[in-house]
C-alpha cells in the first residue's frame, strides 16, 4: 500500500527529498507533498523515518510481513 500523508504534515519536504523511488511530487510548496507515483514505493521506510511529525502512514503488503 502506498504511503499516505496525513494532515499532521508540516510541509518540511523530508519525504520528498529522501524517497529513493521519487514517489512524491511537491508542486505547491504551500501544501503538503503528493503521492505521485504510488506504484514505485517499495516500502523502504525512509520517508516515515525522516518525517518529524509521524505524518506518513502505510501498511506493509502481506508478502512482506515475514521479513
Ligand atoms: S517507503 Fe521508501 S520508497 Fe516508499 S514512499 Fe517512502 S521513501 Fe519512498
Ligand atoms: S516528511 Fe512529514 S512533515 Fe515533512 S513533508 Fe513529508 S509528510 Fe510532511
Amino acid at each position: 500500500m502506498p504511503p499516505l500523508i496525513s494532515d499532521q504534515c508540516i510541509r518540511c519536504g523530508n519525504c520528498y527529498d529522501i524517497c529513493p523511488g521519487d514517489v512524491f511530487d511537491w508542486p505547491d510548496r504551500k501544501k503538503k507533498p503528493v503521492v505521485y507515483y504510488p506504484i514505485e514505493c517499495w516500502h523502504c521506510g525512509a520517508c516515515r523515518l525522516e518525517c518529524p511529525v509521524q505524518g506518513i502512514e502505510y501498511h506493509f503488503p502481506l508478502g512482506m510481513t515475514h521479513v
